[in-house]
């Protein structure tokens, strides 16, 4: 049977600076600029996409960069790490690019059979590199930073929960999740083909406060599934188990439907059609300001409000 869930398709964070997060995720690690345009539900606001060379589900970061806004809380009932895969023998030549770019990490560390090396960006959104040689995937490769390094897209994402039953009985039961990983209060679970890119971890934390959102936090995490058909699907056995899936909402590279899991994140399912290529050709993603077409008559309006954006080079 073919699966209804593969994996993670994109994470959505909260950002402050429009221009600091391109120079973050762009120039120092190297992820490709794949689109430039607003958040549909507020357009005066940016939405900035980073990915891999054609922002491939699995690899796709995203941010809705508020300006002068508050920090988030960091807590449970959000995603508290977003990492990335990064090649075995990858986390020396990050270091020290970290250094050069005064970013302050922490020394490696191991999980289940991985070292990580994590961080945080300027608005302090919690990041990680994972070094693993079992990830087939392509990053970006740019000025500075060879394949041998590249980022290739996600190796997992990480939970924070005051408790975790509930979530792990939503992935297994009702999202095609497999528990493959138990260490102390973290599990880890797969989806579809399992490996970097599948890989959800909860984080038992009950005597942490609730999180509140902010700048460097996470907004949503999004599951991939292929088409509107097995999101359709999705959408019907979340609504039997009781879930309250949205209607499904066209995200112009996507179809979307959101809902609370039980611990309070947000989950979306999107689908894996049409993709980015849809409204500019795939060597020129990112290059201008796109916005769907129900927004097209303000252009001129949100050009003036949207402060320019240039992108950093790679060194
Ligand atoms: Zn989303």
């Amino acid at each position: 049977m073919q699966n209804l869930v593969n994996g993670l398709h994109h994470m959505t964070a909260i950002a402050g600076d429009p221009q600091k997060n391109v120079d973050f995720y762009a120039g120092i690690l190297g992820l490709r600029f794949i689109k430039k345009t607003v958040n549909f539900d507020a357009p005066d606001v940016y939405h900035l996409y980073y990915g891999d060379g054609s922002g491939t589900p699995g690899s796709i970061l995203t941010f809705f960069p508020y300006g002068n806004i508050s920090r988030g809380r960091k807590g449970t009932g959000e995603t508290s790490v977003t990492s990335f895969s990064v090649p075995s023998n990858a986390l020396g030549f990050w270091m020290e690019r970290l250094k050069k770019f005064q970013v302050v990490f922490k020394a490696p560390q191991k999980r289940f059979d991985e070292e990580f090396i994590c961080f945080e960006d300027h608005d302090g959104l919690g990041l990680e590199l994972v070094a693993n040689d079992h990830d087939q995937r392509k990053g970006w490769i740019t000025g500075g930073i060879s394949a041998q390094y590249a980022i290739k897209g996600f190796f997992n994402v990480t939970l924070s929960e005051h408790g975790y039953e509930r979530t792990a009985g939503l992935l297994t039961k009702h999202m095609e999740h497999r528990l493959v990983g138990e260490k102390g209060s973290l599990l880890r679970f797969e989806a579809g083909a399992g490996g970097p890119g599948t890989y959800i971890d909860i984080r038992c934390e009950p005597d942490m406060a609730r999180a509140w959102q902010g700048s460097g936090s996470v907004h949503h995490i999004a599951f991939s599934t292929d088409n509107d058909e097995s999101q359709a699907v999705i959408r019907q056995n979340l609504l039997r188990a009781g879930f309250n899936p949205t209607p499904v909402k066209d995200r112009q590279y996507f179809h979307s439907i959101y809902f609370k899991e039980p611990g309070g994140v947000l989950f979306e399912v999107a689908t894996n059609n049409p993709g980015f290529a849809v409204d500019e050709p795939a060597n020129a993603l990112g290059s201008s300001l796109k916005l769907p077409e129900w927004h097209e008559p303000r252009r001129k309006q949100l050009e003036q409000v949207l402060q320019p954006l240039h992108l950093p080079e790679v060194v």
